[in-house]
């Protein structure tokens, strides 16, 4: 198989303004939806390429060009990320990618990370040369796990929950542990008390509660609201620093882009548009665009409408 798989006009994405880490230059380096996941709440839809098998899907040297040239493009970047439309530790080249970044570039590394792969020493290696990997526990009871992750067949929670503390003991870095909610799914006092002890053990920096926003497809998914998200917060250890991560606030964030978003609304008024069509359209990653949509969702100038059979919604003006 050639290292030239990821047929997708962007590797390198943004600056896009982040939740959790500010400013952010997001590297996609996996094939749209290759992952060892099928989360209810992906907001890139279900996942096509199932796998836990790594391998190479792009060109190095294009990785690095390209993040190349948008440092110098941009000089408030706060962090150059990996994440994107799959998992980025199934890419066997990420090692080699961290560390040729760090040898020209002062801005810290983070890799946004399911988790799934820890238990596998290269990934490990990998990892160790970013500077802050978000890796997540949605669950820890095996039930509750595949509900939630719908993971590929061959991985089992003990194993994921061993690799996720060997990574822990021995990464010399920042850890941030991400745990999204949904509710009715792993919301329970018995599943956070579960998790709580799990996450006792593991010496991360932070832990960061999320919630849904509503994925397409998937119209089960619900979020949780503020009091429920404070409450879990409280069952955690109060030794533990935990965190709710609240929405992307185009108010004071300093990526965002009127001129995208009045774009988006732009071509909302000529036809009803899927996000992947939208990110295509206007040159963007869609990972872009989710955030976009997300914000414009929330201040009611656009919804999403659910055609018959097709799984991927379309977004109106509202
Ligand atoms: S791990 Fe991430 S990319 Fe994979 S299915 Fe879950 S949310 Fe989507």
């Amino acid at each position: 198989m050639s290292s030239k798989d990821k047929d997708i006009e962007k590797i390198v994405y943004g600056p896009v303004p982040s939740r959790r880490l500010g400013i952010s230059l997001g590297v996609d380096v996996i094939p749209y939806k290759t992952c060892s996941y099928d989360c209810i709440y992906c907001q890139l839809g279900r996942t096509t390429n199932q796998t836990i098998q790594r391998r190479s899907f792009v060109p190095i040297d294009q990785v690095i060009e390209e993040i190349r040239e948008a440092i110098d493009q941009n000089s408030d970047i706060d962090y150059i990320t990996f994440s994107g439309s799959g998992e980025p530790t199934l890419n066997r080249d990420l090692g080699e990618m961290i560390r040729r970044i760090k040898s020209f570039a002062q801005i810290p590394v983070a890799v946004l990370t399911n988790g799934s792969l820890l238990w596998d020493q290269k990934v490990r290696e990998d990892l160790s040369w970013a500077d802050l990997v978000v890796p997540s526990v949605d669950a820890v009871s095996k039930e509750i796990f595949n509900k939630v992750n719908r993971p590929e067949e061959k991985l089992r929670i003990e194993k994921i929950l061993e690799g996720i503390k060997v990574f822990c003991q021995d990464f010399k870095a920042k850890i941030y542990l991400e745990m999204m909610l949904v509710k009715g799914i792993n919301d329970s006092e018995e599943e956070i008390k579960r998790i709580n002890r799990f996450v006792q053990e593991l010496n991360v920096d932070k832990i960061q509660l999320n919630t849904v926003i509503r994925p397409p497809g998937e119209y089960t998914v619900r979020p949780l609201d503020e009091k429920k998200l404070l409450e879990i917060k409280s069952i955690f250890d109060p030794k533990l620093v935990v965190e709710l991560i609240l929405d992307f606030d185009r108010a004071t964030n300093r990526a965002y882009q009127r001129d995208l978003e009045e774009a988006i609304i732009g071509l909302l008024r000529r036809r009803p548009t899927r996000k992947e069509e939208m990110a295509k359209a206007l040159g963007v990653h869609t990972n872009e665009i989710v955030k976009y949509l997300q914000a414009l969702e929330k201040s009611k100038k656009i919804k999403r409408v659910k055609i018959e059979k097709e799984s991927e919604s379309y977004f109106v003006i509202a």
